[in-house]
């Protein structure tokens, strides 16, 4: 037994691998979706937050468009994705509907996870969804990828999203049950792995190359994808969607591999914060916004006296208090220029002073470190 306790990870994010969501015929399984579809809605009802990351559009599309994918250029799987990722969303929000539940389409590149800015673009729209209990749907926008800056795997896409929005898990559905030994297809003796304390470089070589049918993402990059999760406190699993209540099955047992991850989510995001070596402004505080963030709140715009340095929308900023102490440093939400508008403003005075409606904080919560709290 992997020990795995779902209902200690209250936010979730969900792979589904293509070969559960397309049948052999290259359509969506709409029994197995509706099963999804109401397991979520249970796990929504137990106070978690859902995120799906699904790949299948490429499957759709290439069906639909009558595209050989082992011939297929890169530029045919592309119109392939166009096709079918429309049909596969259609199928979501529909299995979700049935359970009184909305959907939302997110495509995203790596530069969307990796450049600051619109990492913190890509995670307040999530936040957003999240907060309206929409589960988004999210895919890579394999329009726009192009071969060299691709993920091609939506295990790492996933990883990269848990990362993004500090899930607490991040749950591999494919059609394997875990991480064994050696491949159980080939080798009688192979063993399951119920649980995985560290990632170690024997762990990423047992991984191999096991690879299913469908879906582009093998063992190997599930545990690349566990790799990335567990640094950002996100514990990650491998667990089979084969049968038709996958989740459930999950959470009440059911044989998976668990990736322990070090830390939460929060101390590592704050880790990061505290280690990264270009600072590239400050944002004088005064003593209110202090407290407020000693009382683990945002700061807003009203608490800030003043702006120093040049620093674009999702830079490093210290924050430094009104004796000159730097207490901490987060992400700006906004530009040095756009910050100097708006210091001392309420938020009501935001769309005034910017001349568009703007972001009500200036570094979110979730985004900073103090140093006096958090080392
Ligand atoms: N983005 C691809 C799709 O939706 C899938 C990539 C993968 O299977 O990992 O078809």
């Amino acid at each position: 037994m992997s020990g795995f306790v779902l209902s200690e990870f209250p936010r979730l994010v969900i792979k589904v691998g293509s070969s559960l969501l397309i049948d052999d015929d290259g359509h969506v399984h709409r029994r197995w979706l509706e099963g999804l579809a109401e397991d979520i809605s249970i796990l929504q009802g137990n106070g978690h937050e859902v995120l799906i990351v699904s790949s299948g559009a490429i499957a759709i599309g290439s069906t639909v468009l009558n595209i050989n994918k082992r011939r297929a250029r890169l530029e045919d799987l592309q119109a392939a994705a166009a096709a079918g990722q429309v049909q596969l969303v259609y199928a979501y929000q529909e299995a979700l509907r049935l359970n009184g539940i909305l959907a939302a389409q997110v495509l995203l590149t790596p530069e969307d996870t990796e450049n600051r800015r619109r990492f913190l673009n890509a995670r307040g729209t999530l936040e957003k969804l999240l907060e309206h209990s929409v589960v988004p749907i999210i895919n890579e926008n394999d329009t726009v990828a192009t071969e060299e800056i691709r993920y091609g795997d939506n295990d790492r896409l996933a990883a990269r999203v848990a990362q993004m929005v500090m899930a607490d898990a991040l749950i591999l559905l494919s059609d394997v049950d875990g991480l064994y030994t050696a491949d159980p297809r080939s080798e009688a003796t192979a063993e399951h792995i119920p649980e995985i304390r560290k990632i170690t470089d024997e762990v990423q070589s047992i991984a191999g190359e096991t690879r299913s049918d469908i879906g582009s993402g093998g063992m190997a990059t599930k545990v690349q994808a566990a790799r990335i999760a567990t640094h950002a406190g996100c514990s990650t699993v491998i667990a089979s969607g084969a049968t038709d209540r996958a989740l459930q099955a999950l959470a009440t047992g059911g044989t998976c591999t668990v990736f322990r991850a070090e830390g939460t989510p929060a101390a590592a995001r704050k880790q990061w914060l505290a280690g990264v070596l270009e600072v590239c402004g400050e944002l004088k505080l005064d003593d209110g916004a202090v407290n407020a963030l000693n009382d683990g709140k945002s700061l807003l715009p009203v608490g800030v006296v003043q702006v120093v340095g040049r620093f674009e929308r999702g830079d490093v900023v210290a924050l430094v208090d009104a004796a000159g102490n730097t207490v901490g440093r987060g992400l700006a939400e906004y530009s040095a220029e756009e910050a100097g508008l708006l210091a001392g403003c309420r938020s009501a005075e935001i769309e005034a002073r910017l001349g568009y409606r703007g972001r009500s904080v200036m570094v979110h919560r979730d985004e900073l470190v103090l140093f006096g709290n958090d080392r």
